[in-house]
């Protein structure tokens, strides 16, 4: 493989996963660099990696369980979880 061909694999992966994970709530640069450097394996870390601690999350208005902001169902009651009240959302407990 040639160097040029390598920069540009090295590329299209490190876009592919700086994508999936501003996608995922993290940062765009960051995923960038693990995809140029880590190629397939970083594309597969972001896939598997999970954002959730800084999901942000707001309360079941039925039920009151706390729920992550991108569940439109709440898990226990069922209700449906639309755009919530501004006032409900609350950061997720990952670290600020
Ligand atoms: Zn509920």
């Amino acid at each position: 493989m040639t160097g040029g061909a390598y920069i540009l694999v090295a590329l299209s992966f490190a876009l592919a996963t700086g994508i999936i994970g501003r996608s995922k709530g993290s940062s765009f640069f960051i995923w960038f660099v693990v995809g140029g450097v880590l190629l397939v394996f970083g594309l597969i870390a972001v896939f598997c990696f999970r954002f959730e601690k800084d999901e942000p999350e707001r309360r079941c208005p039925r039920c009151g369980t706390v729920q992550k902001l991108y569940v439109q169902v709440c898990r226990r009651c069922g209700e449906d979880l639309y755009l919530p009240d501004p006032s409900d959302v609350r950061p997720g407990r990952g670290r600020a």
